[in-house]
């Protein structure tokens, strides 16, 4: 069995002590020069946040709807410049163009869904002061500060544009450090909050690597949204412990999906071949490992190999399969691959690099494999898709929930009911139900993970929620001399509150008995 690190500590990327002066930007797929950049310095990191704070609070003070009128001003920019973003997008991390245009697409229906849902959450909602009559309260919601985003390379321009709108629909400031690898695409957003005529300032960008994420996170940001690998986001949290600051973390995962006897198995090799290698498999919830039920498993992996024959690799237009992103990557995932065949695995296609010379690696299936093989526990994060045999959904199920990560999963059933009954017993932040992946893209649906997949929530009005903070108020309506359990504690405070907790304790008509009983004619003890 491969022994590689363990799980969710992702051994394929060694981070340097110091960051560079000057970052250069490669593209992976001839390795040519995208640009270079001057890495920001450590110490000008906590300068930036308090320039961002200083414009923020301006940006807070004004109301909801204001800051959403501004906020539409994205839509435009986002337009105007779809082209440059693709083209940003494509050189840097080498991905499909088609897939540059989901990643915009992803970005504008978040975009659309804050527009029409975030002021709402601003509306002041009322509390019940449960026994408390004579009191009023209601709940305001208010931002945090600035929060420092910190993105990865392999959705550049979601994972840096998503956590930020939400961040200014919630009234924030944003200070946004992008991967080295993709800074360029992190730089867009500080571009498209210009072209907005969002206040200068409210949005930066710092360049840089780990040294540059970690002075972020020690820099006194009001929250961290950082999405990555775990044994990053045991670093920042480390660094987040020094000031208490608190952090969402957006973590990796490995995917099941569960194939089921009754499923379309012609869609579902479909969706599981898409959902396996969109992005070269680089895809926080990739579906990293299906289950099968043995009656079909035959028929199941015919229809899989049929699929995975008609991709196209490579880097011209037409290209479903691009680069892996970095050298490192692939490196880290042919190591996998090697370790999951010496563990007996069958290789059904694919296992190579398209050419030596070049970072595409096949499409590649395995079949037959070792349970404990470490490609069925640790994240791959490439184009690798692991077919496993099991006896029925009981069987899957239960090997689904064995691993540690827990982002997302699917069934595929022609029987509903029983899709959504297998879901509601999966491990997992998300769950679709003879579809893949897609849940990311309804903006309604929050996001996020349990266990080595991280904790906290994006999307939705959990996301939004995630980005502001409580203000409860309680406001006493009667003005009387004073209220029945502050000083002095007399023999009428004893029998007052005594009388109050024998009504709450029994309720209804015995408990107003009991309590009024109490009042009139207890014992003191
Ligand atoms: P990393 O954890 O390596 O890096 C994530 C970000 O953290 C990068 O910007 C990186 O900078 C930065 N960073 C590195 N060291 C530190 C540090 N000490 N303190 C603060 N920040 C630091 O992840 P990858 O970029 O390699 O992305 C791949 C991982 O992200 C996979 O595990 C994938 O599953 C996960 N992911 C999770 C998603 C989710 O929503 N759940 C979505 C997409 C990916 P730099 O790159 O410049 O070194």
């Amino acid at each position: 069995m491969m022994t590689g690190p363990p799980p969710g500590s992702q051994g394929f990327r060694s981070f340097p002590e110091t960051d560079p002066e000057v970052i250069r930007v490669l593209r992976p797929s001839d390795g040519s020069l995208v640009g270079e950049l001057a890495v920001t310095p450590a110490h000008e990191i906590p300068r930036r946040v308090a320039r961002t704070r200083s414009v923020q609070v301006g940006w807070a003070s004004l109301p909801a709807k204001d800051r959403e009128r501004r906020l539409r001003g994205l839509l435009n920019a986002i337009g105007d410049r779809t082209q440059e973003i693709e083209e940003t997008i494509v050189a840097e991390t080498g991905k499909p163009r088609v897939e540059a245009t989901i990643e915009i697409m992803t970005v504008v229906e978040h975009l659309r869904y804050h527009l029409k849902n975030a002021s709402v959450l601003f509306r002041p909602r009322k509390a019940s002061t449960g026994w408390m009559v004579w009191k009023r309260a209601f709940i305001q919601r208010e931002p945090l500060g600035v929060v420092g985003v910190i993105s990865p390379w392999n959705y550049p321009f979601i994972l840096s544009m998503n956590p930020t709108m939400t961040g200014l629909f919630g009234g924030n400031g944003v200070v946004l450090k992008p991967s080295e690898l993709t800074p360029y695409s992190g730089l867009l957003v500080e571009d498209l909050a210009r072209d907005a005529g969002l206040p200068e300032g409210l949005v930066q960008v710092i360049i840089g690597g780990g040294v540059a994420g970690e002075a972020l996170v020690r820099s006194g940001v009001d929250k961290v949204f950082f999405t990555g690998g775990a044994h990053t986001a045991r670093s920042v949290l480390a660094a987040a412990a020094a000031s208490l600051t608190p952090v969402v973390l957006e973590l990796g995962g490995k995917d099941p999906a569960i194939v089921l006897e009754d499923a379309d198995l012609k869609r579902a090799a479909r969706g599981i071949v898409w959902g396996a290698f969109l992005n070269a498999g680089q895809t926080c919830i990739s579906l990293e490992r299906v289950y099968v039920v043995e009656e079909v498993y035959d028929a199941f992996l015919r229809e899989v190999l049929a699929q995975v024959r008609k991709l196209k690799t490579g880097s011209t237009p037409g290209a479903e399969i691009g680069p892996m992103t970095t050298q490192a990557q692939l490196e880290w995932v042919e190591e996998q691959l090697a370790g999951a065949v010496e563990d007996g695995a069958t290789l059904v296609t694919g296992g190579s690099r398209t050419d030596p010379a070049s970072n595409v690696l096949e499409p590649t299936v395995l079949a037959e494999l070792d349970l404990d093989s470490s490609i069925l526990r640790e994240e791959t994060f490439g184009p690798v898709l692991p077919v496993v045999r099991v006896k029925d959904g009981e069987d899957a199920v239960q090997k689904a929930n064995e691993v540690p990560f827990g982002l997302s999963a699917s069934v595929w059933t022609r029987n509903r009911s029983r899709g959504i009954s297998l879901a509601q017993r999966l491990r997992a932040g998300s769950v679709c139900v003879n579809d893949a992946l897609v849940h990311f893209g309804v903006p309604s649906l929050p996001f996020g993970g349990v266990g080595e997949s991280g904790y906290g929530r994006s999307n939705g009005v959990e996301g939004l929620r995630e980005m502001t903070r409580t203000r409860s108020i309680l406001v006493d309506r009667l003005g009387l001399e004073r209220e029945p359990w502050w000083f002095p504690y007399s023999r009428a405070t004893e029998r007052i509150l005594k009388g109050t907790l024998l009504f709450r304790l029994k309720g209804g008509f015995m408990g107003l008995l009991a309590g009024a009983t109490h009042m009139l004619w207890g014992k003191r003890r």
